[in-house]
């Protein structure tokens, strides 16, 4: 019989060629790399001992029988000890493989290498009678048990594949099967010899993909990157969680803190009380917008901060920003006026909530950094001529200025003021209350509405920040001069507050917090309503079932049956005869996205704790409008 033997020298080749790399360029001292060595070594000895039997096989009259015997005898020692190096390679790779999994393939091995040992004396497998080369019942005992040592290892590998990145499972299982798969084809052409060649080329394969340094390297730190991957998100999702339950803790006695003052400013008429009073207002406003901005911070920062657009009217927002400023800044003995172009169009679409955010945060800066002189905020619109759909759509970019006399900025703090957060000059503004939070805010939203914003400063003389915002116009009716408007709004607002009456209507509040209910109807007292309360979730079903309410105003976070089971108690029960009922849910929980989430649970409105006066009249008075 002939055999064609250049894949054995292919394999030999490519074999040497490894052995020197391994042991010079390649060389690690480990032992992963031993292992792969020692592979490269015995798959050496299996071409070898190939190619000698070939030969002796093929001129078996001029070789003795016992020598051809011992010779193939050898090859298939050597080829047992090559299954059994790359079995180990392998399970080298799945530190949690275990024991038990070695321990079969080596009782297998063994028991394939007493079968060629009795084979010597039996002649079970092969032997050679004359020079001839003679295959007996079991020739074929030493594939089939290879083969289960195969798939063995496939499913250890399988079994134990989260130990290692997918990729190198992948490798590990062509290094596995490429001999087998060359195995095969040998079995079909009988006289190529490849199954060296197929050993040799998975051990390319397997050195080249991940024992090489740099790889193996690679791989670590792609492992270390994994794992403080990991760590940095769990760090930031107990930060998040953290916070959303300080914002609850914080947010609900600051809640009956500035309730109960609200009452005392109301019902006291001492002027000492008052003062002090007026200061428990002014204190717990600045913790509030402390709180508020460490939330809008976690927001931008995990990328939850989303923008609400809707029509809005410029008017009311230079209005809210005039009436939130204006007394510190007379305090202070400072001039504050706002200034706009009377023509530029009235009304627009976009976040009007944020758009305030950005004119205050500017505006409180700039009273707080001046000590005498001005405080001014022109606001000017510039028509783009970007007419996107007909003449419906119409963009234009609203520009807001504010512009003060105040301590200035010095010119290499400018590069800086936005993108860290932090305060300049700690020293010089020891006495200024602040976080350092309010212009890396202002900074992530104007950019998160594709706007710009700009600072220009001199130092010990003032500062001007400059803001431009893309908009949609919605009505181009003038706004009208904001110092004429005002006069104009002032006599309409007067009185308003508190003047909404409905007696004969009756709302229920659900708090557990007893503190927060007397709160809840000292802001309501004067409209006349009925107000009951309950102080749980049963107590307030025992109440709905009882009695029809107009509006009913939830707590969220009650001990046993919170808001939200309680609320669909309420509405899942068909005899309620409050089924129908507006619920608003009242909560100190002012964390990301929590509106909407309230929202799709079926609330019919949402008010965040501490409650706003304002805020609640508008909401019971339009629900009420609603219910009649
Ligand atoms: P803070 O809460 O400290 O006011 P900000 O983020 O609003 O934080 O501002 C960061 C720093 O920028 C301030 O600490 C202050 O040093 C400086 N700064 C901001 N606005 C002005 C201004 N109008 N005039 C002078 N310095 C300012």
């Amino acid at each position: 019989m002939y055999y064609n033997i250049s894949f054995d020298i292919a394999a030999i080749l490519i074999l040497i060629v490894l052995a020197v790399g391994m042991n010079t360029v390649l060389y690690t001292d480990t032992h992963g790399h031993k292992l792969v060595c020692t592979y490269i070594y015995s798959v050496l000895l299996v071409s070898v001992l190939d190619m000698i039997t070939a030969y002796t096989i093929c001129y078996g009259n001029m070789v003795p029988d016992a020598l051809n015997l011992i010779l193939n005898t050898l090859y298939q020692y050597s080829s047992i000890l090559c299954v059994a190096v790359a079995m180990r390679t392998i399970l080298n790779y799945y530190p949690s493989s275990g024991r038990n999994s070695m321990i079969i393939n080596r009782s297998i091995l063994l028991l394939l290498t007493a079968i060629v040992t009795l084979n010597l004396f039996t002649g079970w497998m092969f032997r050679f009678e004359n020079g001839e080369y003679i295959h007996n019942k079991l020739y074929y005992i030493s594939y089939v048990l290879l083969l289960v040592i195969v798939f063995h290892t496939l499913y250890v590998v399988l079994k134990n594949r989260s130990d290692r990145p997918a990729t190198i499972s992948r490798i590990i299982i062509l290094f596995l099967f490429l001999p087998t798969i060359f195995t095969v084809i040998q079995m079909i052409f009988k006289n190529i010899l490849l199954i060296a060649f197929g050993e040799a080329f998975s051990a390319l394969i397997m050195l080249f993909a991940l024992e090489t340094p740099d790889y193996r390297k690679l791989m670590k730190t792609m492992n270390e990157l994994e794992i403080a991957r990991e760590e940095a998100n769990n760090a930031n999702m107990s930060k998040s969680d953290f916070l959303a339950s300080m914002s609850h803790e914080i947010r609900t006695p600051i809640n009956g803190i500035l309730g109960m003052n609200t009452m005392i400013l109301r019902d006291s008429e001492d002027p000492r009380i008052i003062e002090y009073a007026e200061n428990i207002r002014l204190s717990g406003n600045t913790l509030l917008s402390i709180i508020n901005d460490i939330l809008d911070l976690t927001k931008i920062e995990s990328g939850k901060m989303e923008l609400v657009p809707d029509n809005y009217d410029l008017f009311s927002i230079m209005n809210d920003c005039y009436q939130m400023n204006r007394m510190r800044a007379t305090d202070k003995g400072l001039a504050f006026t706002i200034e706009n172009d009377p023509d530029m169009p009235s009304e627009y679409f976009g976040d009007e909530v944020r758009i305030r955010q950005i004119m205050n945060n500017l505006i409180s800066n700039g009273i707080k950094y001046t000590h005498k002189g001005s405080v001014k905020m022109k606001i000017g619109f510039k028509e783009n001529g970007e007419i996107q759909n007909a003449d419906t759509e119409e963009y234009g970019t609203l520009i807001i200025s504010v512009i003060d006399t105040g301590i200035g900025i010095k010119k290499e703090d400018l590069g800086s003021l936005f993108k860290s957060f932090g305060r300049l000059e700690q020293s010089r503004n020891r006495n200024i209350e602040g976080t350092g939070l309010g212009l890396h805010i202002t900074h992530e939203l104007v950019y998160m509405m594709k706007g710009t914003i700009n600072v220009e400063s001199e130092y010990n003389t003032g500062s001007a920040f400059t803001v431009t915002i893309p908009q949609k116009i919605v009505n181009r009716t003038p706004v009208g001069a904001f110092d004429l408007r005002l006069n104009e709004h002032v006599n309409i607002v007067t009185g308003i507050a508190g003047s909404f009456k409905a007696p004969g209507k009756r709302i229920l509040v659900v708090d557990d917090v007893k503190v927060n209910i007397l709160v809840f109807k000292g802001l309501l007292k004067g409209t006349e309503l009925t107000i009951d309360s309950a102080t749980s979730g049963p107590e307030a079903l025992e109440m709905s079932a009882n009695t029809k309410y107009d509006i009913i105003f939830m707590d969220h976070l009650m001990p046993k049956m919170d808001g939200i089971e309680t609320f669909h108690k309420i509405r899942d029960n068909e005899n309620n005869i409050n089924r129908n009922t507006p619920v608003v849910v009242l909560t100190a929980n002012a964390i990301v996205g929590m509106k909407s989430t309230y929202l799709e649970e079926g609330f019919t409105e949402y008010i965040s704790k501490p409650v706003d006066q304002k805020e609640l009249l508008t909401v019971t008075e339009k629900l009420l409008d609603q219910v009649l």
